[in-house]
């Protein structure tokens, strides 16, 4: 059986695991911290016990398409539930709580700006086209080939995604009131950068947040970890905690070897990188190896 090691157990390489493990690979994870989830990890302390990382679960769908491909369904591992409101926004006076339900928001944004409740239809029937073209015609293709995205559909697809104006222009097009402004701009901060830089394509974002909602895993988001981590486990991937990857050996051109906590190490036909980016090329690969220069 052919050995891979997958660096870190964040959701990249628990999922990563999970499919290298359905492909027939041996596969061991080695993870620095004492438990998995990176990022969205839980600290207890003094019988409390705090989700470190992520708050909002949106897109349930990708999820459920997740577990789907490993023949089970979210609730086999947690329970979810719609919250209502979605959530509360603060503005420099009031604020509003956001309901699930999509009649009272529209009221909410009639009460705000008279003949919004018809434009948030047409914004949002136009974001519903982005999310579909965006999410599940390229997101989840398997991105092994080209070719994957020779489709006439997609094509035409791509071509209305929006991405030459911005994401604020379009909102400002359909919406005049700042406070209705900055609250469709919002879901955009989750990308990490700014409405004015934004492609409109990012509508989709608006879409998952006001249909698809704002939902609470039961116990708290480590459920999702602990899910992904058990399907992980019944899929019979290993894990290795207290385990800092410190070099990746390279031997022909190819990682052979991990070397964990500066002595311990591990063969491998394939090495994942499930850590950051710049982490695994600056400081596990040796230099001669690495794809970018420290200038870039
Ligand atoms: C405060 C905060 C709030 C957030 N809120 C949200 C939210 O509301 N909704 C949302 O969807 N997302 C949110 N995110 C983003 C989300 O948490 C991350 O995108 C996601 O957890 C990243 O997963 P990952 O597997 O890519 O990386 P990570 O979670 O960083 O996983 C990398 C893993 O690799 C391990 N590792 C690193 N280096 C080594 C090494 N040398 N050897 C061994 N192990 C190593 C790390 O310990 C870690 O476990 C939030 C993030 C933070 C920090």
């Amino acid at each position: 059986m052919k050995k891979v090691i997958v660096i870190g157990s964040g959701f990249a390489g628990l999922s990563a695991a999970s499919f290298m493990a359905k492909a027939g690979w041996d596969v061991t994870v080695l993870e620095k911290h004492d438990i998995p989830g990176g990022r969205a990890r839980k600290l207890s302390e003094q019988g409390f016990t705090f989700d470190m990382g992520p708050s909002w679960y949106w897109m349930p769908d990708v999820f459920e398409h997740y577990f789907k491909q490993f023949g089970k369904k979210v609730s086999d591992y947690y329970e979810l539930t719609r919250l209502d409101p979605s959530y509360r926004v603060y503005f420099n006076e009031g604020h509003f709580d956001i309901p699930a339900n999509y009649e009272d928001l529209k009221k909410l944004f009639e009460s705000i700006e008279k003949g919004s409740g018809e434009k948030l239809d047409a914004f949002l029937k136009e974001a519903e086209f982005k999310y579909d073209v965006g999410i599940n015609k390229l997101v989840h293709k398997p991105g092994l080939s080209v070719t994957e995205f020779l489709s006439w559909d997609l094509a035409k697809g791509v071509f209305k995604l929006d991405v030459f104006t911005s994401i604020k222009k379009h909102i400002s097009k359909h919406f005049k009131d700042p406070r209705l402004q900055q609250l469709m701009e919002f879901p955009v901060l989750f990308l990490g950068a700014l409405p004015q830089d934004t492609p409109a394509l990012y509508s989709l974002m608006n879409y998952a947040d006001i249909k698809l909602g704002t939902w609470y895993p039961q116990k708290g988001m480590y459920a999702v970890v602990e899910g992904m981590y058990k399907l992980a486990e019944e899929l019979g991937v290993k894990f290795r905690f207290n385990s800092n990857v410190t070099s990746i050996s390279i031997n022909n051109k190819k990682a052979t070897k991990v070397i964990v906590n500066g002595g311990t190490d591990y063969d491998a036909d394939v090495v994942i990188g499930g850590a950051d980016y710049h982490h695994v090329e600056s400081q596990l690969l040796p230099e001669d190896y690495r794809t970018y220069t420290e200038q870039y």
